[in-house]
């Protein structure tokens, strides 16, 4: 490597790592009755999320994760959350 390259910015820190932001290890996420459409994208799924409903990991911690940013963008615009 010569001195005259620059070095890249270390990659922004995200607001949370897919797939790790909520721990679903318990059974209770399992329903054992068989697929049902995700709640958030349609597919079928055997997960539930807190609620029982149906819902991929993935896209419950998408969810959560809009729904934070969101929420992030009204405080910094009305100087509150709503
Ligand atoms: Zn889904």
């Amino acid at each position: 490597m010569t001195g005259r390259q620059r070095r890249r910015a270390p990659p922004a820190e995200p607001a949370y790592r897919p797939g790790q932001l909520l721990d679903w290890t318990n059974s209770r996420h399992w329903d054992y009755d068989g697929p049902r459409p995700c709640r958030y994208c349609g597919l079928d799924t055997q997960l539930r999320d807190s609620h029982r409903s149906p819902a991929h990991k993935v896209c419950a911690e998408e969810a959560l994760a809009t729904q934070a940013r969101d929420a992030q963008a009204a405080y910094r615009q009305n100087g509150q959350t709503t």
